[in-house]
């Protein structure tokens, strides 16, 4: 049975908020001087979708993968930087709470992660551990009742703005020596570089995270001792879902674009090439349909559901297709040499835009073709 939020209820808080927030500060989030990532957070929490995943009973929307996919989608039609933001704040960043987080950790956290009041950032890439995620160093060792974590985690989405990181930490060795921790940005030893330079994305924060001696209390760990591989790549796997939604609309904003110009173009007398953008629209409506299949197959609308059976919550055997290929680990050595550069306090770069907003072509792009608009009545798989 689907738990989709009443669709007209959730296509008008979307569509709301992609005009009324992520419209207007497009431009200068293109540009990497527009709104911090809490701030955008916090105004889906205002509108209601910051915690769309998360039940009613803990501030959030109660509401299904489909939802999730629709909202992230729309954003990610008119600014990709929005997109992602929300997509790791929704999916990596709540998501293993809801599935494997105690009914203390939920009360404490998910309330405040729905009404955007926190931001959320998730925690695994390391300079010596990228794809090969088992070859992470950061430490947690057991001290009384707390954990002493130590090391440095690299391209984390949020750092410098987050307020609660989801880290993987080693507590042993191989995929079950891996746990999983609840770390408050606040705590000491927390630190964060400046968020990088990137090709794209620029209004999302990508940056290092820096564990210096950091305390967390034990009740802070997220699923059992050793599970911390299972709750990454359990959450990794339902993230992906979040990274195609983002790639369709970002695919659709494209086609909206191209048919502007087309639309131009036959105005000023020329013909416009009506095959590659048919195409465009094929391709695009392909992504959009294999997008929804994935929570539409596995979960019918449950978080917990759609990690809980994923076939990647099993951590790796030696014989299981995670094992490393042969030359993974001259690689990993290579990678590890590098001495990863620290700062120790962030220095966030961007201050809110006073620009005013710029309408994108999205509203405006339907009309000299037949085109699917992500705010149709959805596919009937859905
Ligand atoms: C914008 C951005 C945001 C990110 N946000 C987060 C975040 O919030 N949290 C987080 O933990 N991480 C985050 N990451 C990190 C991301 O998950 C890693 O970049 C990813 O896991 C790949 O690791 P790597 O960059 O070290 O690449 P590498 O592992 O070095 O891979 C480089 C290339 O080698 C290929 N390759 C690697 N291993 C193999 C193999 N065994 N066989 C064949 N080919 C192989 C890869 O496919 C890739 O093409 C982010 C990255 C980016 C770019």
């Amino acid at each position: 049975m689907s738990t989709d939020i009443g669709h007209r209820d959730l296509a008008g808080s979307i569509a709301g908020f992609v005009d009324d927030v992520v419209m207007p500060v497009a431009p200068a989030m293109a540009r990497g001087d527009g709104p911090s990532p809490r701030r955008i957070v916090e105004a889906a929490g205002e509108a209601g979708l910051a915690g769309i995943l998360t039940p009613e009973a803990l501030g959030g929307a109660g509401g299904s993968h489909g939802d999730f996919i629709r909202f992230i989608e729309a954003v990610a039609r008119a600014d990709a930087s929005c997109a992602v933001i929300l997509d790791v704040h929704l999916s990596v960043g709540t998501e293993p709470l809801l599935v494997f987080g105690n009914d203390d950790q939920k009360s404490r956290y998910l309330p405040k992660l729905a009404a955007g009041e926190w931001l959320a950032a998730f925690a695994l890439t390391e300079a010596a551990g990228g794809s090969d995620a088992i070859a992470m160093r950061t430490r947690a060792v057991r001290d009384g009742d707390t954990y002493v974590l130590d090391g440095a985690k690299a391209f984390i989405t949020g750092a410098g703005d987050a307020d609660l990181y989801i880290v993987m930490a080693r507590t042993g060795e191989g995929a079950r020596g891996v746990s999983a921790f609840l770390v408050e940005a606040a705590l000491p030893g927390v630190g964060t570089g400046a968020p990088l330079a990137k090709m794209g994305l620029h209004g999302s924060w990508t940056g290092e995270l820096v564990l210096d001696a950091v305390r967390v209390p034990a009740e802070n760990r997220l699923g059992d001792e050793g599970a911390g591989f299972t709750v990454a790549m359990s959450a990794l796997d339902s993230g992906r879902v979040g990274i195609s939604a983002q790639a369709v609309g970002i695919a659709q904003g494209a086609l909206d674009a191209a048919l502007e110009s087309a639309r131009r173009r036959r105005d000023a007398g020329s013909e416009p090439d009506v095959t590659t953008i048919a195409d465009m629209e094929v391709r695009t409506a392909a992504a959009r349909q294999l997008t929804a299949m994935r929570p539409h197959s596995s979960t019918q609308g449950s978080a917990s559901r759609s990690m809980r059976q994923s076939p990647s919550c099993t951590p790796p055997t030696r014989a299981s297709p995670w094992r490393s290929p042969p030359w993974t680990s001259a690689h990993r050595n290579r990678r590890s040499t590098a001495t990863p550069q620290r700062c120790a306090s962030a220095t966030p770069r961007h201050a809110r835009s006073t620009r005013e907003p710029t309408r994108s072509s999205a509203s405006s792009s339907r009309g000299i073709f037949s085109v699917t608009d992500p705010n149709d009545p959805p596919p009937a798989a859905w």
